[in-house]
């Protein structure tokens, strides 16, 4: 029997992350994206998700306006991809649908890799202005065998065209290793069609 139908659903952090929040800004583009391994990092160690995390800061400042990490596999949600919990969290903490509104500060959003399918098309929606990712290229689903989607041939040009700045190649090593000890671990890739 299935369960009545729900009328909502939630998503939640690992409390882990609250140890994270007491950062308040951070200059560098390498700062804000090794605060990001380290979080990518300590999820999949502590088993609360992916080797996933995604911050949204305010682009000038650094001000760090919210953080997220993968959450697929504990809260049965294969939409709780990093970049998705960061977006939905800014948006929730500065009540509005859209973080690049008149008379906000320009808001930017650093992941420890380049957006799968699912990502890359919430980023035009979010209103951010910008992207920081450490690395680019598919060499991630074959060293983790995570399916990343129909990733569009142009996808940084295509955010560019929409006046998203793109910076790659951010502390790529430091990214890079996370996702090798993430392989090494034998933790699950939780890709869907397993049945
Ligand atoms: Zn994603």
């Amino acid at each position: 029997m299935l369960p009545p139908l729900p009328s909502h659903f939630e998503l939640n952090l690992p409390t882990w992350l609250g140890e994270f929040a007491n950062v308040t800004a951070l200059a560098s583009l390498e700062e804000r994206m090794r605060f990001v391994v380290r979080a990518a990092r300590r999820n999949f160690e502590e088993d609360t998700g992916g080797p996933f995390a995604a911050g949204v800061f305010e682009e000038g400042s650094g001000r760090l306006v919210a953080l997220g990490v993968n959450r697929v596999v504990p809260t049965n949600c294969s939409s709780a991809h990093a970049e998705v919990m960061a977006l939905s969290l800014a948006q929730r903490r500065l009540a509005t649908f859209d973080l690049g509104a008149s008379g906000l500060p320009a808001h930017q959003l650093v992941v420890n890799w380049r957006p799968c399918a699912m990502c890359f098309g919430a980023i035009p929606w979010s209103g951010i202005r910008s992207l920081v990712i450490a690395g680019g290229g598919p060499e991630i689903e074959e060293l983790t065998g995570f399916d990343e989607g129909p990733i569009h041939p142009n996808w940084s040009a295509e955010l560019e065209r929409r006046g998203i700045v793109v910076t790659d190649g951010i502390l790529r090593d430091e990214a890079w290793q996370v996702f090798v000890d993430f392989a090494k671990s034998g933790r699950l890739v939780y890709n869907a069609r397993k049945g």
